[in-house]
């Protein structure tokens, strides 16, 4: 007999990817298209949807033979009415999609809809760095920072699916303006976004400590391989790991976790993640790091839409 198959969409502000997902969290089968080809003129459930049709056809399958729809999107979503209640970003014709309704109404398969960061949590726990873990942080550190917060293997959602916004912890109280409205947020600090904005402040005060070519395109990776030789940056790097610690720290104290996952494109270097856990191991109190990891995400780009299937496996 053929093993069950869902099918798993993350939905973020540039691109969708969508995935056949077995039961076991492999993926079948995936691609990916853009949902801001035209400025979100198009709304982007309406790309999905036609994509969904796409995507299907193109694997072989009738919508007959999947057990399961699994939507991991980005913004504030209301997972019990799989509906987009909120953004933090400015993305047009988004809030107010009725993405479980519309997705019910046209294929006639049960759907779930959950924020991409509580996902991509999921994701890690069911098949990543997480595995066999009932209590665990996991932050996504990229263009803003994202976050998901499992407790007794359950993900925290609170009234309406919007908690883990870790990103909105205020770590300044008299600190700078973010996209929220309020000041001071580990966003505005500990984002790459962040870390790029100060670097390349500081490449302008100091422009003969970095070579020719530095200031274009300044990005995490070419900020690291940077480091060894440049003690001003190393300075800076180390300003933003500090901040991101306070997120962490903070984190550790209310929930008590095993794991903290790390994810986004500087979790995979490894001088980050050890500098990054010396630092929380200095400020947290004793009793709360007898077992606690702080460990690199696994699943890169995948976690949010296998996230989405567990989840949906989880609560039918
Ligand atoms: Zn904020």
């Amino acid at each position: 007999m053929m093993n069950k198959v869902y099918l798993g969409i993350d939905i973020g502000g540039t691109a969708a990817k969508f995935g056949l997902v077995d039961e076991n969290g492999n993926i079948l089968h995936k691609d990916e298209f853009s949902v801001s080809f035209d400025g979100y003129e198009t709304p982007i459930l309406k790309t999905v949807l036609e994509k969904t049709e796409y995507f299907v056809a193109s694997s072989g399958l009738a919508f007959t033979e999947i057990s399961g729809i699994g939507v991991s999107a980005t913004g504030q979503i209301d997972s019990e009415k799989g509906e987009v209640i909120g953004s933090a970003g400015h993305i047009k014709n988004w809030v107010g999609s009725k993405i479980k309704e519309s997705f019910e109404k046209k294929y006639s398969v049960k759907t779930i809809v959950i924020n991409d960061a509580n996902s991509a949590a999921l994701g890690e726990k069911w098949i990543g760095a997480g595995r066999g873990y009932k209590n665990i942080v996991a932050i996504t550190i990229g263009t803003g920072v994202g976050g998901g917060i499992i407790v007794d293997d359950k993900i925290l959602l609170g009234k309406r699916g919007l908690a883990g916004e870790i990103g909105h912890i205020v770590i300044h109280g008299s600190g700078e303006g973010c996209s929220c409205g309020n000041v001071g947020c580990l966003e505005r600090y500990a984002s790459t976004t962040a870390l790029v904005r100060s670097v390349s402040k500081l490449q302008k005060e100091n422009p003969t400590a970095f070579p020719k070519d530095f200031e274009e395109n300044i990005n995490g990776r070419k900020i690291f391989d940077a480091l060894p030789a440049n003690s001003l940056l190393r300075q800076v790097v180390d300003n933003w790991v500090d901040d991101i610690s306070l997120g962490i720290i903070s984190l550790v104290h209310i929930f008590n976790p095993e794991q903290v996952i790390i994810g986004g494109g500087v979790s995979g270097r490894k001088e980050f993640i050890e500098v990054l856990s010396k630092k929380v191991h200095e400020k947290v109190m004793p009793r709360f790091l007898e077992g606690l990891e702080i460990v690199p995400a696994k699943l890169g780009n995948d976690a949010g839409l296998v996230g989405a299937i567990y989840y949906l496996i989880e609560n039918k």
